[in-house]
């Protein structure tokens, strides 16, 4: 099956080593996600690619019960809706991201996450669209 990203634009694809493509303006520094081309911060309009860590902490989150409108949800619906994690996630104390999460439970405020692509739907053409979401990074969980 082959894979497609959610939406150009949103992290690096192809890649072994994915990362969220934000924007960091040159006058002041701040750091947005998703890209904007102009700064929410000051008259700006320098906006520089910015790829953003793939390591962040847990800032807060929620678990998703049920499918969210359409659209813009695009996913699974009725029965082959399955209950997800929703956060923030802040990355090297740059900017907080909102993203899936791949657990609901065992969260807690200030772990350490990262960055993977996972399955999202099946497309009309039979590709396997891939977004973005953050799990808990290697050393931060328990068990296995
Ligand atoms: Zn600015």
């Amino acid at each position: 099956m082959a894979q497609v990203p959610v939406a150009a634009g949103v992290f690096t694809w192809p890649s072994d080593d994915p990362r969220l493509i934000g924007s960091r303006c040159a006058a002041c520094g701040i750091v947005t996600f998703p890209a904007q081309l102009s700064c929410p911060r000051c008259p700006s309009t320098e906006m520089a690619e910015h790829r953003l860590s793939p390591q962040g902490r847990l800032w807060a989150w929620t678990t998703q019960e049920f499918p969210p409108p359409s659209p813009p949800y695009a996913g699974p619906t009725g029965d082959a809706f399955v209950p997800y994690g929703v956060g923030y996630v802040e990355l090297a104390d740059e900017v907080r991201v909102e993203a899936r999460l791949t657990e609901t439970e065992g969260l807690k405020t200030g772990m350490d996450m990262e960055l993977v692509l996972v399955p999202f739907r099946t497309d009309d053409d039979g590709n396997e669209v891939m977004t973005f979401a953050f799990r808990p990074a290697a050393g931060a969980r328990s068990g296995g």
